[in-house]
């Protein structure tokens, strides 16, 4: 299995791993199991270890909690004497208790405007425009409120996540 490793593929894969942090501190140093190989960081374990077959090895999985649900990333490789290693990052996309409401709250809102037919490009439409702190004559005219969608989207945009 060791012949199968291919650091070029490593190299040219590597992007996919751009912005990941590991979910705890205490999963580096990593030893594989099978072969004793010692990774003592993340880029150290991406460089030196090999991508899963099935692709990027990233699988995004919820963890509940009594804060909610958190969105962590698992990340498989392959270590040089084939067996497969599994480290947990943190999700890349915004997964603050803020992100996660806003998220929430842009679902609710997009179910309550397809349920009175709106459009999805219209629906989009309103909805940036709330995002960006304007105000939609569309959803007052519904009756829908956006005022809290509109405060914590407003948050989002300050702390610069991606909207
Ligand atoms: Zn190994």
């Amino acid at each position: 299995m060791g012949s199968l490793f291919l650091s070029d593929s490593v190299k040219s894969s590597q992007g996919s791993y751009k912005g990941l942090h590991i979910l705890r501190k205490n999963a580096f140093p990593k030893q594989c199991v099978c072969c004793g190989n010692l990774f003592k960081h993340l880029k150290e374990f991406l460089k030196n270890t090999q991508q899963v077959s099935t692709g990027s090895g990233l699988m995004e999985y919820k963890i509940s909690s009594c804060l909610g649900c958190t969105q962590v990333v698992a990340l498989y490789r392959n270590c040089v004497c084939g067996s497969t290693l599994l480290v947990f990052c943190k999700c890349r996309r915004n997964t603050s208790s803020l992100g996660l409401r806003r998220k929430e709250l842009f679902g609710q809102m997009w179910e309550q405007l397809k349920e009175r037919g709106i459009s999805h490009p219209l629906i989009r439409n309103e909805l940036l425009r709330v995002v960006h702190g304007k105000q939609s004559k569309l959803l007052t005219n519904l009756g829908i409120d956006y005022s809290e969608f509109q405060k914590i989207a407003h948050a989002c945009v300050k702390q610069q996540f991606i909207v």
